[in-house]
């Protein structure tokens, strides 16, 4: 995988003082730091660049958050929400995937933004987690950047697994496309946290995520955190459509289970390539060889652009037969589609969180 390394670092005035961002300065020798008063005097330094987003991706932005950390999941109207929380540590990631989300969310906030305030964010987990003790969050770092990629410059692993580890009624899960596994390996994780892998078709990862790491280093790095008792996840999203994707796919559940010990997979999560028409002219304009965006697709209920529904259960039935091959009990849900395309796959349709955490709980009790 392509490690981070900007072109520059900027720290605001907020940040300045925090021992996290000299931390991070002291990591990147020889980058030039600039001091800013805010965001918007960086972004006036982009004013000039042809693509922000490009441009962006090369700035590393410290700051610090001062809304909140800790959010739900915001789902998608009209699709199945797994009931997951998000923390918000960092945004932005340099891994340029051609179908990323980010690109569409961050035209107008381009840099890889890491929030150094560390300490707030620990305070606010607390303070939600203590304030019912009784029900169980199931945590996520890796919406709004990867959870991993850049591990090796702001070692935020070492801050939130031991935290997580001392939680009774969180778990975590780091996700990521990367192989930045070193920082886990030495963590006392207690069995809170799961590290879990977005994986892919080999052809497709290097056709639209050439920086990630291979999906053999993915998987070398799953089998090292599996051996440090940690358990993985594995979220085929996007799946693509295209001649001959069910064998490159059942392929690459071969592959996983010939590392991961079934009883150690938390979950996997299904999901087809689907787009908000916004991010359409972004693909083409930043990835012109692409071919994610033939084929037919249609508008659903959250205005976002997916493969027709036969497609998407012909993927769907196809791959939770092949991963049912390695244990019925391995938990898999759909990522983001409708409640009709769950029941036509499984026969029934999750009502609520209640349902989907049952899906869960075995793996992770409180
Ligand atoms: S790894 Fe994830 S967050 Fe990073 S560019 Fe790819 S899709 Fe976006």
């Amino acid at each position: 995988m392509e490690h981070y390394a900007p072109d520059i670092i900027y720290i605001d005035e907020a940040a300045a003082p925090y021992p996290k961002t000299a931390e991070i300065v002291a990591r990147l020798p020889g980058l030039p730091v600039a001091r800013v008063k805010d965001k918007a005097e960086a972004l006036a330094a982009l004013q000039s660049s042809a693509s922000r987003i490009d441009a962006g991706k090369q700035v590393l932005f410290l700051t610090t958050q001062r809304g909140r950390f800790f959010k739900k999941c915001p789902g998608t109207k009209g699709q199945i929400c797994c009931n997951y929380y998000v923390v918000n540590f960092a945004t932005n990631c340099h891994l340029d995937c051609s179908y990323c989300i980010l690109q569409g969310y961050y035209e107008n906030n381009p840099f890889i933004t890491f929030f150094v305030n560390t300490d707030d964010l620990l305070a606010e987990l607390d303070a939600v987690f203590s304030e019912d003790p009784t029900r169980l969050f199931r945590v996520g770092t890796g919406e709004f950047t990867d959870s991993l990629a850049m591990d090796d410059i702001t070692e935020f692993s070492k801050i939130v697994v031991p935290f997580f580890a001392n939680r009774s009624n969180a778990t975590l899960e780091l996700k990521t496309k990367s192989d930045m596994i070193a920082n886990l390996l030495a963590l006392d994780h207690r069995g809170r946290v799961s590290v879990a892998w977005s994986v892919n078709a080999p052809r497709r990862i290097a056709s639209e995520e050439p920086k990630t790491a291979t999906l053999d280093e993915r998987l070398r790095a799953a089998a090292r955190c599996q051996d440090a008792g940690y358990q993985i996840g594995f979220h085929f999203d996007p799946i693509f459509y295209y001649p001959g994707w069910e064998t490159e796919y059942h392929g690459v559940i071969e592959q996983m289970f010939a590392v991961v010990r079934p009883e150690n997979v938390s979950w996997i999560s299904l999901g087809g390539f689907r787009y908000a028409p916004e991010l359409k002219p972004i693909i083409r304009r930043r990835f012109p060889d692409s071919q994610i965006l033939c084929g037919e697709f249609v508008t659903c209920a959250d205005g976002k652009m997916r493969y027709l529904k036969p497609i998407r259960l012909e993927i769907y039935r196809s791959m939770l037969a092949k991963i049912h091959r390695y244990g019925r009990h391995i938990p898999v849900y759909l990522c983001m589609d409708s409640p009709q395309v769950w029941r036509q796959v499984y026969g029934w349709t999750p009502n609520c969180d209640r349902d989907l955490s049952h899906l869960f709980d075995p793996r992770l009790t409180i």
